[in-house]
């Protein structure tokens, strides 16, 4: 029997740690590839190019190339111009996402907008809060990369792009649009990429809420790895309820 067709492997407590790998992650990518099946990174982080990702990757000693990563960034950019078109945006977010958002034809400005679009920036200000609130109140849409409340540090957390949607979100009264997993714009953006019919896709990933609910709301095969944010008796408590469950990436036949 042919092998599925892609594996869509979450990044951060999937393949690495921060800055080191998770043992035997390189060893199984090579593997799943030379049996014929596709790897495809999927993360929702948007503070980086595809670039950025992959060579982070490629440092790590995981062959990757930009095409064979699909972040939170790129898959905003692709969602807005599928849907609305080349727009005018003001993003909260960092050099990555607007590396993105210009690549994908769209024009970046502060005022006189029609989205404001929201990601992890660790130079969010309140004059930015004020300028995205201001645009909405004109009538921008409102689109969130994603909605992680925190992401993981070397041994603790810091607070992640929701933060910053939330705090948008509460001055503004609105409720954003989001494009990141679990969400449905992430998972159509990557099956229209690489032309994948969701039932020939094996989704890998650490975290219940994100990886394994965006798996299972296409209709994926999902496999949660124990080497990050979830864990077993989270999966009793949460009710959503992997295919299957492995300590890490490496036991993955
Ligand atoms: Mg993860």
């Amino acid at each position: 029997m042919a092998g599925p067709a892609a594996y869509i492997l979450d990044l951060d407590g999937v393949v690495y740690h921060g800055k080191s790998v998770i043992p035997g992650a390189a060893e199984t990518i090579e593997r799943l590839r030379a049996a014929g099946s596709r790897v495809v990174f999927l993360t929702n982080n948007a503070t980086r190019t595809r670039e950025d990702i992959a060579g982070k990757l490629e440092g790590m000693g995981i062959r990757c190339s930009a095409g064979d990563v699909i972040s939170s960034a790129y898959s905003t950019s692709l969602h807005i111009r599928q849907q609305y078109g080349p727009s005018t945006i003001f993003p909260i977010g960092e050099q990555g996402l607007v590396t993105e958002l210009e690549r994908a034809g769209h024009t970046i400005a502060w005022q006189d907008v029609d989205c404001v679009v929201v990601g992890l920036d660790r130079q969010f200000t309140y004059d930015k809060l004020a300028a995205g609130l201001a645009n909405l109140r004109k009538g921008a849409r409102f689109i969130a990369t994603n909605t992680d409340a925190m992401l993981p540090n070397e041994d603790d957390f810091l607070p992640g792009a929701g933060s910053m949607v939330a705090a948008l979100a509460a001055a503004s009264g609105m409720v954003p649009e989001v494009v990141g997993k679990p969400n449905r714009p992430i998972m159509d953006v990557l099956l229209r990429e690489y032309g994948l019919e969701a039932g020939d896709c094996i989704m890998v990933g650490d975290r219940l809420e994100t990886d394994i609910l965006g798996g299972k709301n296409v209709g994926m095969h999902t496999v949660l790895v124990l080497t990050g944010a979830s864990s077993v008796e989270d999966v009793e408590t949460s009710g959503i309820r992997p295919d299957t469950i492995l300590d890490s990436i490496a036991d993955i036949e």
